[in-house]
């Protein structure tokens, strides 16, 4: 009750600030709930089966919230759930259902509001760069040049080469393959029809935001496909729209092989995009045993972008399985959980990246059910499953690790809640520090006159060869003892002279694949 009184007292204070100062611009920090959160990307059809069809469903999900919250994720991503012809459901038939499969919108808005309930946010894939062939759009197109939604994709007379597919009485455009026609955003139709999709989904179905699939490749402009000035136009205006539908609805673009300066073109057009360099520098180093491939993606990403304001990921969908990657090594997934989860940026976890799912491509084989148990089916489905289980499922699953202090999946729930408790790992700013020896990963993360030293062998040896220096300057000085926030070891003190320190070993020798923060205050 007080609470209540205290957030009414408040909100009037702010109703008067807002009046004597005008309304807050739509890029309003307190907007940016992204920027805590933890997310969780989900294939539906492989999550979990209620109704033993053996392809996931929304009600399943429903049904793992607990799970989902357990494990401390704060958002979820779902891969495409509108109706299509294909398994993923890259390639959308109607923007306004769902996918039959997955269950009825009334199953999807339930999930919604059990995982508002929970202060679980949700996001779904819109691909708006192209629709599926199949598409009354595109049927309508291709079967009757004369029809206006002719001018809904992009036609030409002549066979123009690569990306260019027969249609009747012309070609058509399609990048990705003839089943995924592109839309045509320089068509006034089309960008309204997308903006009323978009209100649709966070309007009249409630979601939180959108996964923007394929976003560098919106508009052409001759033979530039990607990140071209037209696209950067279009989305400036649909940041502009989709703000005024709600300043907190949130987007991330999918903007592949793209360096950290891209995201800085993207602003105030999408509210993150995906840094793929840093998972890959992420990747390498811990696969590599070197310091060189992350300390390296940092450079270049803080070279252009110092607040983190971007998503990060280890791996995606479209990409082998961390675990595979890192053949089967639980001590590196462990040291790959810990980059993730202590660094800049909006965390993004794949599904069954916490219990160390293995999957290589092809696709199907990286989107596999979720491995929850050693029953029949991995405990996904009692029917007969879309695509059969990972034959690793009888000991990698969620009922092994659950229990187990010391299982991956339980390392993942302390990381996350230990960035759930410190906004310093999540927004804080970044530092690298010389370590003086290539297997040792260090940074400091600082926010106000609070920091935190991540420090990490890489390696599969002990390492005592190595000493810690910072150039920048912090407020600190004097003789300050470390308190370990993970991994108990008890920390050297550290003498900082001028907010600088050189030569340090907080511990004399860090064990293989060991890693740890110290909190400095
Ligand atoms: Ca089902």
């Amino acid at each position: 009750m007080i609470k209540r009184l205290l957030a009414s007292f408040l909100l009037l204070v702010l109703l008067t600030a807002c009046v004597l100062t005008g309304p807050e611009p739509a890029s309003d920090k307190q907007n940016e709930w992204w920027r805590e959160a933890v997310f969780y990307e989900i294939f539906v059809r492989s999550f979990y089966d209620t109704d033993d069809d053996g392809i996931g469903d929304f009600n399943g999900i429903t049904q793992k919230l607990d799970y989902l919250q357990d494990l401390g994720i704060t958002a979820i991503w779902l891969m495409p759930i509108q109706p299509s012809p294909s398994y993923h459901g890259y390639d959308v038939l109607n923007y306004y259902n769902v996918n039959p499969e997955y269950g009825t919108v009334d199953d999807f808005k339930h999930l919604l509001d059990e995982a508002h309930q929970r202060d679980i946010r949700i996001i779904i894939d819109l691909v708006i760069n192209h629709t599926s062939s199949q598409h009354p759009f595109f049927i309508e197109a291709n079967n009757n040049p004369s029809s206006h939604f002719r001018e809904w994709y992009i036609w030409s007379d002549t066979d123009l080469g690569n990306n260019w597919h027969p249609g009747n009485q012309g070609y058509y455009y399609g990048l990705f393959c003839d089943c995924m026609p592109d839309l045509n955003y320089r068509n006034p139709e089309v960008t309204a029809q997308f903006k009323e999709v978009t209100r649709y989904w966070i309007d009249e179905i409630g979601v939180d935001g959108f996964r923007l699939d394929a976003a560098k490749h919106l508009i052409e402009e001759g033979d530039v496909t990607e990140n071209t000035q037209a696209t950067h136009d279009w989305y400036r205006d649909y940041y502009t729209f989709y703000k005024s539908v709600d300043p907190g609805a949130y987007t991330v673009g999918e903007v592949f092989g793209a360096g950290a300066f891209i995201a800085t073109t993207y602003e105030n057009q999408l509210d993150q995009i995906f840094n793929f360099e840093l998972a890959n520098g992420m990747m390498n180093s811990v696969n590599g045993g070197s310091k060189t491939g992350i300390h390296s993606a940092w450079k270049f990403t803080l070279a252009e972008i110092d607040d983190g304001d971007y998503a990060t990921f280890l791996t995606n969908h479209d990409q082998d399985r961390v675990m595979s990657v890192l053949n089967g090594n639980q001590d590196k997934a462990k040291l790959a959980a810990f980059l993730l989860l202590t660094l800049p940026g909006t965390p993004f976890i794949y599904y069954g990246e916490e219990v160390g799912m293995q999957g290589q491509k092809p696709d199907e084989d990286i989107r596999l059910p979720m491995q929850w148990n050693a029953n029949e089916n991995s405990g996904f489905s009692t029917g007969n499953p879309w695509r059969a289980p990972h034959s690793q499922y009888l000991d990698i699953n969620v009922a092994a690790q659950e229990n187990d202090p010391d299982s991956l999946l339980n390392h993942y729930r302390k990381l996350i809640q230990l960035r759930k408790e410190l906004s310093i790992l999540r927004t804080g700013e970044l530092s690298l520090l010389e370590t003086g020896n290539s297997g040792v990963y260090g940074v400091l993360r600082t926010e106000g006159d609070e920091h935190i030293l991540a420090l990490a062998n890489l390696t599969d040896a002990p390492i005592s060869e190595y000493a810690l220096s910072l150039e920048e300057s912090m407020f600190l000085k004097g003789d300050i003892t470390p308190r370990a926030l993970f991994g108990s070891a008890r920390a050297t003190p550290v003498n900082i002279k001028n907010g600088k320190f050189t030569g340090y070993k907080p511990l004399d020798e860090l064990p293989p694949y060991q890693a740890y923060l110290f909190q400095f205050k």
